[in-house]
């Protein structure tokens, strides 16, 4: 038996619950200050930061603050346009941050994304780069304007 498929539309406004931890993390971000968490079990610092180690399963305890400088450790170039997202061409990272034992993914920026061979020359796995913080911060992840690119 095959399903019929009903097409539909959600557009639904709503209040998400940050959480005591995503609060927190946010919160940190209007004084540019990033904070994960140490897992007492593994010693891993989890970013972003929450109550519960997913590999040990025991409660985190200490905030620790980490660098706004990190390596790339992934990226991809969006070329199309999603809804709630910038109009393309933008890009995604994946940054380690330092003194972090995850990543952060955030938005790349500061480099030419219409030229697909100088973006290759730039944007790098392996490369650092570093926060680019907004002028007005409020407590949200875009507090970080993006990621750019260190010599
Ligand atoms: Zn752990």
């Amino acid at each position: 038996m095959s399903y019929l498929y009903i097409p539909a539309k959600w557009d639904v406004e709503f209040l998400h619950s940050a959480g005591e931890f995503t609060t927190r993390f946010l919160q940190n971000l209007k004084e540019k200050k990033i904070y994960g968490v140490r897992c007492p079990r593994c010693n891993r610092v989890l970013l972003p930061p929450r109550r519960v180690c997913d590999r040990c399963f025991v409660e985190t305890t200490d905030w620790v603050e980490v660098s706004d400088v990190g390596t790339l450790q992934s990226f991809c170039v969006v070329y199309r346009k999603f809804w709630g997202l910038p109009d393309p061409p933008y890009a995604i990272g994946v940054f380690k941050l330092d003194g972090s034992d995850e990543a952060l993914v955030h938005f790349i920026g500061g480099v030419d994304l219409t030229d697909p061979t100088k973006l290759e020359e730039v944007v790098k796995i392996g490369r650092k780069f570093r926060a680019v913080w907004a002028e007005e911060r409020r407590g949200h992840i875009l507090d970080i304007k993006y990621f750019e690119p260190m010599n």
